[in-house]
């Protein structure tokens, strides 16, 4: 039997900056949608007007566009299922609630907080299930009346099969959940707004998904999800429950798990550091899942054709910034270098670059690219590597000066200028001017070079000296040493 084509969604809330922990579902959705040739739905479920900003989803949307993750149906793109903002599908929920109800897979609940909250309390004391009782299950149509002319407000509620519900996760196997853990749950307010336990299985429905791949945080919803499913295939409004599969929780410092609100897990502070949207991608791809035991760098390409959400592992996965700085760093080297400057161009201009712009020079620029290229962990990186060439003066760092300018700094670099300056300008020349003035000093080169280094480029680390020195010219290198020279009182 040819089985149907996958659908997954991707179904964010626009509330907030989107966070790693979303790119990295939307990754593996996106994932498994290429890898079968199925199709990424995208949805936008902003039934919270509360919580929901436009800001935040024009940032969502932009954010899948920089990570290159395409959605085949959604917003922007359009498709059979429009619209894909749940704020715009309101009379097709209002139409499901009304059929539920109909159906008695749905009741209105008149409890109010206090009833709910007092009668909790009392079977948390007794020992019995704290959950919704079952207080307005079947009401009769007089006391319903009653409480109507009480005048008070009154849920719906989705009424729980008396049986178990178990269901085959794609990552945790069989799961089983009893009736008394699963309770009675709310679908639409007193005010008549409909909740995201309705809307959210409602649309997977409608819109024909296959595979529901989301964070095990949502595991609890399941069971529900899929009696409602069970209620909506009754009501030919659905086909047939999708399969799930629960992605691992993401753990952060301290081996808690990694909230929205950790500083570490704001997208836009990888784009802000210059990560590459593969570099990002292809660390995230780690948090669950692997392409092989041996092989931590690859391509979306590499992954796409590899990913299948049997082989997600359901351990909670550790999130490693290093790791992800280390990943973003390999995948830098591997651009071409065309590739690379184009990508640091962004860091090369305000408001990144401290240098005024047209001290910028293209040529320059270009010559270091190649050397820097395989120092950057992330784009931003840049920007230090070479700000030595385009500012007036080098920066001014005071760590870095007072670790190379020590006593004798002022004779060797005394020394060193002597012999620059008579040096033919090539990096080689450079280097065994260096060298021979370390030498009437007995200094290595290591040791010889850092004032000549932090004299001219302000740091003590930096792109390779005689190189950069090369580039930056004799007038340019010697007067720098003058000034430094004259900072020491030499
Ligand atoms: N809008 C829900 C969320 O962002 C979607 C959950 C789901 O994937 O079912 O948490
Ligand atoms: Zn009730």
């Amino acid at each position: 039997m040819a089985s149907a084509p996958v659908r997954v969604r991707f179904c964010p809330s626009p509330t907030g900056n989107p966070h790693v922990g979303l790119v990295r579902t939307a990754l593996f959705n996106w994932a498994y949608a290429r890898h079968t040739g199925g199709s990424l739905v995208l949805r936008i479920e902003d039934t919270d007007a509360a919580r929901d900003s436009e800001e935040s989803y024009v940032q969502l949307l932009d954010a899948l566009r920089w990570l290159g993750l395409d959605w085949d149906e959604g917003p922007e793109v359009g498709g059979p299922h429009a619209p894909y903002r749940q704020s715009q599908r309101m009379d097709l929920y209002r139409d499901v609630a009304e059929k539920l109800q109909a159906a008695g897979h749905a009741y209105r609940c008149y409890c109010t907080t206090e009833e709910l909250d007092a009668r909790r309390d009392a079977a948390r004391a007794a020992g019995r299930p704290s959950g919704y009782d079952g207080h307005c299950r079947d009401l009769s149509a007089e006391q319903r009346a009653a409480y109507e002319a009480e005048g008070r407000g009154s849920i719906v509620r989705f009424r729980m099969p008396d049986e178990p519900i178990t269901f085959t996760d794609l990552v945790r196997g069989e799961l089983t959940f009893t009736p008394e853990n699963v309770p009675d749950y709310g679908i639409v307010r007193a005010n008549g707004a409909p909740l995201y336990t309705l809307v959210n299985p409602v649309d997977d429905a409608l819109m024909g998904i296959t595979h529901v791949l989301r964070g095990e945080d949502l595991l609890s919803s399941t069971p529900r999800q899929v009696a409602l499913y069970q209620a909506l295939i009754e009501l030919d409004l659905a086909s047939e429950v999708p399969s799930f599969g629960h992605l691992p929780y993401v753990m952060g410092e301290g081996n808690k798990k990694l909230s929205k609100r950790d500083p570490q897990s704001s997208l836009n502070l990888y784009r802000e550091r210059g990560f590459l949207p593969e570099g990002l991608l292809n660390y995230l791809s780690l948090l669950g899942w692997s392409l092989s035991a041996d092989r931590d760098i690859f391509s979306m390409d590499e992954m796409v054709a590899a990913f299948d959400i049997a082989d997600v592992n359901g351990n909670p996965a550790r999130f490693d910034l290093k790791k992800a700085e280390a990943i973003n760093a390999d995948h830098i080297r591997m651009l071409d270098p065309k590739a690379f400057a184009d990508a640091c161009a962004p860091w090369l201009k305000a408001p990144h670059a401290p240098w005024a712009p047209e001290n910028f020079d293209p040529a320059a620029f270009d010559a270091l690219a190649p050397l820097a290229q395989t120092r950057v962990t992330v784009l931003s990186d840049i920007t230090a590597n070479v700000d030595f060439l385009f500012l007036d003066e080098p920066v001014e760092d005071e760590a870095s000066w007072a670790k190379a300018m020590k006593p004798g700094a002022d004779a060797l670099l005394t020394t060193a200028r002597a012999k620059i300056a008579e040096a033919e300008w090539t990096a080689g020349s450079l280097k065994n001017a260096v060298l021979a003035a370390g030498e009437e000093h007995g200094l290595k080169l290591g040791k010889a070079q850092a004032p000549v280094r932090v004299a001219t480029t302000g740091r003590t680390v930096g792109l390779p000296l005689f190189e950069s020195l090369e580039l930056l010219g004799r007038d340019r290198t010697l007067a720098r040493i003058d000034a430094a020279l004259a900072k020491l009182g030499a």
